[in-house]
């Protein structure tokens, strides 16, 4: 079968891999029927996180249950199923806590052997081990393209808003307005927001972030700090950084008031200033870390199907498997904010 795979930095190439095979009693074989290309594959793609030369990668997929093991209980053959970007095994620690963001046996979808090695899914096929934790139905009705949001990206906006607090009535700022901004900017919205300020540099994002409800303010151009100010008084009750360095975070924690909330869902690496001092007096609480998506799996997928949530938007690409070399070029570029890969 065809998929995409990691070649060397700035390099995929679709390539003939072998098939999947069903490996433990509750593993199932899916075929892929729609895959996107996220963030973190960029990463991957400039080589900064290592995979092995011809791994496939991708990790968002909606697609078609094919085989199944004899202790999967929750989906069948035939049925239409999403994704989470990772598996959990349901019996470790942290996740009997329900944090199975850091189950000790996790493992991630196209993200080399170091993460699990598990092949990913910008493929024809897909194994999906612990399945009955890691797939999901598709809710009658709903779309490829909205429904493959659901287990990363939504999942992911969506924590950095729960993992907060935010409750009716709170203001809430965005910072960057990529793919998980924007779904944060609708999250914060569905959880009650009053007012959404959605921050970034790009003209299209803020107006996309206009159309989903928020106030959109322009980096450089609108003084943020100043506008928060003006609007608020004391600053927002919750600073969401979707950017994920250390200069949004030190922006985050100047536009939060005092006892308020920063969710920092971005990754960062490395170390970085940040102003300690202010968020010390100010009496913030941080909220870091990879989102934990098969906790918030369900309830993403009813607001969506509900229309509460609409990822929609965010497609602006849709193009095949075989012009994956175009689609990271155009990706990698900013020209795109989603782009969904057909077999
Ligand atoms: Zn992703
Ligand atoms: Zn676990």
């Amino acid at each position: 079968m065809h998929a995409v795979t990691f070649q060397a930095p700035g390099e995929v190439a679709l390539a003939e891999v072998a098939e999947p095979a069903l490996r433990a009693p509750d593993d199932v074989v899916v075929r892929v029927d729609a895959s996107g290309i996220c963030g973190s594959d960029l990463h991957i793609y400039h080589g900064r996180v290592p995979v092995e030369v011809g791994f496939t990668i991708g990790h968002e997929f909606v697609g078609t249950v094919l085989e199944a093991g004899p202790e999967v209980e929750r989906v069948e053959v035939g049925d239409r199923v999403l994704g989470t970007f990772h598996t959990a095994c349901a019996t470790c620690t942290p996740c009997i806590r329900g944090d199975y963001h850091r189950c000790a046996h996790g493992r991630t979808f196209g993200h080399g052997s170091k993460l699990g090695d598990l092949q990913g899914a910008q493929a024809e096929k897909l194994l999906v081990p612990r399945a009955n934790l890691t797939l999901r139905r598709v809710p009658e009705g709903m779309s490829d393209d909205v429904a493959l949001f659901a287990g990363d990206v939504m999942g992911t906006g969506y924590h950095a808003v729960a993992h907060a607090g935010v409750k009716a009535g709170d203001t809430v700022a965005v910072l960057g307005l990529g793919p998980v901004g924007l779904c944060a900017v609708q999250a914060a919205r569905a959880s009650g927001a009053a007012q959404v300020f959605a921050i970034d540099t790009v003209a299209e994002r803020l107006a996309m972030a206009e159309r989903f409800g928020a106030t959109p303010l322009h980096l450089a151009d609108d003084d943020p700090k100043r506008a928060i100010r003006a609007a608020t008084g004391a600053g927002v009750d919750v600073t969401v950084d979707a950017v994920g360095d250390p200069g949004p975070l030190a922006l985050a924690v100047s536009l939060t008031r005092d006892a308020g909330v920063v969710s920092g869902i971005g990754a960062y690496a490395g170390k970085g200033e940040v102003p300690l001092g202010l968020a010390w007096l100010k009496g913030l609480q941080l909220r870091l870390g990879l989102a934990n998506v098969i906790a918030h799996v369900d309830r993403v997928l009813a607001l969506m199907q509900a229309g509460i949530l609409d990822p929609a938007p965010l497609v602006t690409h849709h193009m095949s498997l075989a012009d994956a070399p175009e689609a990271y070029r155009v990706y990698d570029a900013r020209e795109a904010l989603k782009i969904v890969l057909k077999p």
